[in-house]
């Protein structure tokens, strides 16, 4: 209510994984809605990777969801946007990066979703856990541009689909309990191909504080969303991508640098390390999106 995440009338789209963050959302919106009217069109989407023996397992569940909150799913899948599985990904490339491949094309399906459901904005199950970790990863590679749009709980709204964070000041913990105790259906396993998909350090570093000071989190997420971005930075322009239209600050998006690298058998062009490639490979991708590296994002809930 507070943050006017949503308006009577809205058609709203919950970013669902069938893990307990975007379980417990898509229970406590439906609930809400129902409740106290709020007047929202709620629709689940999910996203197939293409992850035999975690994401069609966990896929399920949503399945499942859809028939317990009575809210229709969506589900696009890496296969359909772009011709790639991550298993056949990860056959190509290994087990280095895979994340970031899945990260940048998961944040487009979602998008491309969001589109095909005609929905008004989309909510993400991303709690003060995620976020605090995310003011800390962007503080670590100076990443300004990132810095102060992270704690927004709402972003895009310059954008055709706006998202927003509804848990953006819950503890993890809280929903792990939430879910619990209301024994709701969600799928608790990692993915298979997970060993790199952790913030790692920063993750590890805001359990540590909290064991120590719980209140730690949201003062992190306190601190980042008063930081202030001296107004002579220079910050990326956003424009689109001249392929496939998605926005993007540089000529290409990524999704579609790295879907290049794919398609050509060389998948290193995007996540920069072109050495030992013909010139023309890389003057296209130079003016293609850059070769700068992308950064391994969190995986579990749909979301970044
Ligand atoms: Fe994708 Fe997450 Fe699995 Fe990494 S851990 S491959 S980001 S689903």
């Amino acid at each position: 209510m507070e943050n006017q995440l949503f308006k009577p009338g809205e058609r709203i789209a919950i970013g669902a994984s069938g893990g307990k963050d975007s379980t417990v959302l898509a229970y406590v919106l439906s609930e809400l809605n129902r409740r106290h009217n709020y007047g929202l069109d709620l629709f689940l989407l999910s996203v197939d990777e293409g992850i035999t023996g975690y994401r069609d397992d966990s896929l399920e569940t949503v399945k499942r969801n859809e028939l317990q909150y009575g809210l229709p799913l969506k589900i696009v899948s890496y296969k359909d946007l772009y011709g790639w599985t991550m298993d056949e990904i990860v056959k190509m490339i290994g087990l280095k990066n895979n994340c970031t491949f899945c990260g940048v094309f998961r944040r487009q399906a979602l998008d491309r979703g969001a589109a095909l459901l005609k929905v008004d904005k989309v909510a993400t199950g991303h709690n003060a856990d995620d976020i605090a970790e995310t003011v800390l990863l962007n503080i670590l590679r100076g990443d300004i541009a990132r810095l102060s749009r992270c704690t927004s709980i709402t972003t895009g709204e310059d954008g055709p689909i706006p998202r927003c964070k509804p848990f953006k000041y819950t503890y993890e913990k809280e929903i792990v309990m939430y879910a619990y105790f209301k024994k709701l259906d969600y799928f608790s396993t990692e993915c298979i191909y997970s060993p790199n998909a952790y913030r790692g350090f920063a993750r590890e570093f805001i359990k540590d504080l909290e064991r120590i000071r719980p209140r730690a989190i949201l003062d992190i997420i306190k601190s980042g969303e008063n930081f202030r971005i001296s107004t002579s930075t220079k910050m990326p322009e956003q424009g689109t991508c001249e392929r496939c239209g998605y926005i993007s600050s540089q000529k290409w998006c990524k999704a579609c640098v790295l879907l290049e690298g794919l398609n050509r058998g060389l998948p290193k062009l995007g996540i920069g390390r072109s050495r030992g490639l013909n010139s023309d490979v890389k003057k296209d991708i130079k003016q293609g999106g850059g070769t700068e590296s992308i950064e391994s994002k969190q995986c579990g809930s749909l979301d970044f």
